[in-house]
This record gives C-alpha cells, structure tokens and sequence, in this order.
C-alpha cells in the first residue's frame, strides 16, 4: 500500500479544532443571506482573497466577521455537524472540538444556544457516522477575566457535556499568571487543562513553562518551540504532555501549501518533536477557514514536507489516541484498531 493511501486509511484523532474556524467560505455567505448580516465580502471567491493571513491579528480580524454569522442554534450545529461529517469520511474516529462562548456571549447569543447546537451535531454525526467528540471550552486570553469566569460558570451547569478548558485568541505576555486562579478552579471542577501557546511568539519558551508549572496544563495546543528548552522537553515527557500542532495555511497559498513558511515551520518543528520523543500530533485548527483543509491534507503534505516513515505515521496516531479524555476501555478500543490497521497495512508494498 502507498503511503498516501495509508495515510489516508488510518484510523485518526483530530485533537485540536475550533468550531468557530470550521466555518466554509460558501457556508459563511450563505449563512450572512440567511441571518441577514452584512458581510465585507459578497461571494465565496472574495472571502478566500481576504483570508490571507499576514500574522495572527489579520488572522483573528477575519475570523471576527465570520463568528458575527453564527446567530442561532442551527448555525452552530450546521458548522459542527459539516466538520464532523467531512471527518468521519477521512476515518476521523474521535475529535476534540473547541469553542469560544465569549465571542458569542459578548453579542448577545446566549451560552446555551451555543452549546445546544454542537451538542446536538455531535450527537447526530455520531449516531450517523460513528465519530466520537468531546468539547473543550475556550476563554479568551484578550478578554476580561470576569466575562471568562461568567463563562465558565456557564459551563458548570453542563458539566458532562465540556470535558476541558483551554486558552487561545491573541497571546499576550504572560498571560498565564492571569489565568492561574481560574484554571485552579476549573481544575477542581473536573475539567482537564490546556492553552495554546502560538508558534514564534515572543517570548514563546517562557509562556510554555508557566502554561507547564503555573497552569499545570494537560495539554499545550501548538506550543512547537519547546524544542529550544532541553528542560521543558524533559518535563513534557515524564509529565506526557500532548502537544497539538497544526501545520495549516490558508486560502491564497493553498495551491501549493508546501511553499508555505508557516506549514514548513510547523512540519519540521512536528518532525523534531516526534524524534526527541515528545508527545506531538497533527490537527486541523481551522479546517474551514484555512484552505479548507482537513485531516488527510494535512498529513499528506506533512510527509511530502519532511517525510515520515509508516512507524511515524502510526506514532502520530497512537499519541493522539493516548492523549484524549476518555475512559481506558474506549481508548483501548481506538489503540486496538490503530494497531490492526498498521498491523495489516504497514509493511505491504513499503515505499
Ligand atoms: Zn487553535
């Protein structure tokens, strides 16, 4: 079997997506006809010109626009529940799917809106098409602390549906000393931990260790340049911390994303990270806003990028599956089938 059909064929987690980011160019016009919100943008092919990301702030300009479109609880679940479809069909077996309620609450759609509808997509994709999720929820590292903690009381009244909360939106210094109250609290609550720490940050190392030993995350989303720490390597392996990179681009380069400097950042970055032994896997982030692509483009241009043995494939893989919040009989159930699969396909007609 080529590799690329393997790669295809492998059963896949996807630990680290935003809803807010699956949201399609032609899905984003017809969701502003439907709600009646004034976009900047008139067709899908004008929307893809604007999502050219310069940096993180044109980035998260854009994603504002297109957050503005999701008003109702059906928009939530058409978002969500097209993510976990177009998945499933790439053997997605299980995805953690992250959203931001304060760039809801601050407009005024209500908390429970927003989670009715992933909750019911999620509940529909997996009747549907077997693919398990979970939900992690974000608060904004740019927002007050106060619209964070309203949120997560929010979340507390729906416990059994949120199994973790993470940091992202603009990484400002330190942010995680004013966080570290919250996240106890959060903690002591049942949820698991994480943040994203953002590729080349300034002063990315030291967000790293205080998200470590501050936060005391579970898991760091990007958080590719611990490989400049020799200790936080050391702490993230004896501590088997995941780290969820995402070699993604968007929609100008997306003809030919192996040029792009960000998805070769990330690729070589994954690979190192892969051969120091650490934890890593492979995501999506904002499959539709990012070039509309989701998991197989990704690992396929992972391995045209730095080449991966099928034994790296099926790592990537196992890390995942040994990464994500469930019970031990359901993770053995994914490992069993990651483990057949490479078993059967692995070593017939190697590359
Ligand atoms: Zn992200």
């Amino acid at each position: 079997m080529n590799k690329e059909k393997f790669i295809r064929g492998i059963p896949k987690a996807d630990l680290h997506m935003h809803v807010e980011g699956a949201i399609e160019p032609e899905m984003a016009i017809a969701l502003a006809q439907r709600n009646g919100v004034d976009l900047p943008y008139r067709s899908a092919d004008e929307l893809k010109a604007a999502l050219d990301f310069q940096c993180l702030q044109s980035f998260l300009a854009v994603l504002k626009n297109l957050v503005s479109l999701l008003i109702h609880e059906q928009d939530f679940y058409e978002v969500t529940f097209n993510y976990l479809k177009k998945s499933s069909f790439q053997n997605v077996a299980y995805a953690d799917l992250m959203f931001d309620p304060q760039a809801h609450m601050s407009r005024g759609v209500a908390f429970d809106t927003v989670i009715q509808g992933i909750h019911r997509a999620q509940q529909d994709a997996e009747k549907e098409f077997g693919i398990r999720s979970q939900l992690i929820m974000n608060f904004q590292r740019d927002a007050s602390i106060e619209s964070a903690e309203q949120a997560l009381d929010e979340a507390l009244r729906y416990r059994d549906r949120i199994v973790a909360v993470g940091l992202d939106n603009t990484e400002l210094p330190q942010f995680y000393t004013l966080f570290t109250d919250l996240f106890r609290r959060a903690r002591a609550a049942g949820f698991k931990l994480t943040s994203h720490c953002d590729v080349d940050e300034p002063t990315a190392v030291d967000h790293i260790r205080g998200c470590f030993n501050q936060l005391q995350v579970d898991r760091l989303d990007h958080g590719v340049n611990v490989l400049e720490d020799e200790q936080l390597m050391e702490q993230a392996r004896s501590q088997q911390i995941c780290f969820t990179a995402c070699p993604t681009t968007d929609y100008i380069t997306v003809k030919d994303p192996l040029s792009d400097p960000y998805v070769q950042r990330v690729s070589h970055a994954a690979k190192a990270m892969l051969e120091a032994g650490l934890c890593v896997t492979v995501n999506t982030d904002d499959p539709g806003i990012m070039g509309g692509r989701y998991i197989n483009d990704i690992l396929i241009d992972l391995d045209r990028l730095v080449t991966l043995s099928k034994a790296e494939i099926v790592q990537l893989m196992r890390n995942a599956f040994n990464s994500i919040w469930v019970n031990e009989q359901e993770r053995q159930d994914y490992l069993t089938a990651l483990e057949n699969y490479a078993e059967t396909y692995a070593n017939h007609g190697e590359l």
